[in-house]
């Protein structure tokens, strides 16, 4: 069990990308940190060392996030080993991006499932117990898609939304049990899941861009840090976008 000056975070998704960058800014604000990832074991192993670097404890666990009740056994499995989640991150997300004209069921379903049901299972299994604890800061990973909508991602976008009107709900339901629940809404950040994109949509992706450049995903991490800290006590249900400019 943690000791009673130790916070602990949750980060779902966190072998990759966004997730990771955010795994290890909470743990330098000396955070432990439980994360769930989908399927690299390597990747997982390899970021739990942060937590020696940082003098903190960092611990993955493989778990889908679709999977209402995988998602229940790794929080109560951390609660067990960290202790009472003081913060919870979802960073886990996936795209399948067709025209809605050729969209298949299993696209809409995989995006849907992951995104948005990802962000119920997580948010649904933390919630309570930050509202006994009176305490707690939820952080949810949208998109500027969910904000405005991008062509080719009516799936992505729909979840994004999702995200949004979620955690502005949830803000509202839980403010006076002191738990604030906040999103942050990317534009293009530099990952594995925009190195997927081809050349030309990279190229008319930047020429959008007002600062000319994709972000990373240590600055949307930053952000999430900020939020999911005392420093960002007054801010609830927000939606903070980082995005270069792009929506402007
Ligand atoms: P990424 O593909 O690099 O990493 C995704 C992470 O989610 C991985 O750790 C993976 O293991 C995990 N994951 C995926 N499906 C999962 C599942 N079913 N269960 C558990 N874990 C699962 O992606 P990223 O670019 O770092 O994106 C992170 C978040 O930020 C996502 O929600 C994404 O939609 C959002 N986002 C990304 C960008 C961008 O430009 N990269 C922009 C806006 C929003």
């Amino acid at each position: 069990m943690s000791d009673s000056t130790s916070r602990v975070a949750l980060v779902s998704g966190g072998s990759r990308g966004i997730g990771r960058a955010t795994v290890r800014a909470l743990a330098r604000d000396g955070f432990d940190v439980a994360f769930c990832y989908r399927s690299d074991d390597d990747a997982a192993r390899d970021l739990e060392k942060s937590g020696q670097e940082f003098g903190v404890r960092v611990v993955g666990t493989r778990a889908d996030v679709a999977d209402g009740a995988a998602v229940r056994g790794w929080i109560e499995a951390t609660e067990d080993r960290l202790g009472p989640i003081d913060a919870a991150v979802t960073a886990a997300g996936i795209t399948r991006d067709n025209p809605l004209v050729l969209m298949d069921d299993e696209q809409w379903r995989q995006v849907i499932d992951t995104n948005l049901d990802g962000v119920y299972h997580v948010c649904r299994a933390v919630v309570f117990g930050m509202m006994k604890r009176r305490r707690g800061a939820i952080v949810n990973i949208s998109s500027v898609a969910g904000v405005y909508g991008h062509r080719t991602q009516t799936n992505y976008s729909a979840s994004k939304a999702g995200i949004i009107g979620f955690s502005r709900a949830l803000a509202k339901e839980t403010g006076r049990s002191g738990i604030r629940v906040n999103a942050v809404a990317p534009g293009f950040i530099e990952t594995d899941m925009v190195a997927e994109m081809n050349d030309k949509a990279r190229k008319e992706a930047l020429a959008s861009i007002p600062l000319g450049r994709m972000g990373t995903a240590h600055e949307v991490a930053d952000m999430v840090a900020y939020l999911a800290s005392d420093r960002a006590a007054y801010v609830t249900g927000a939606v903070l976008q980082i995005d270069g400019g792009i929506t402007i």
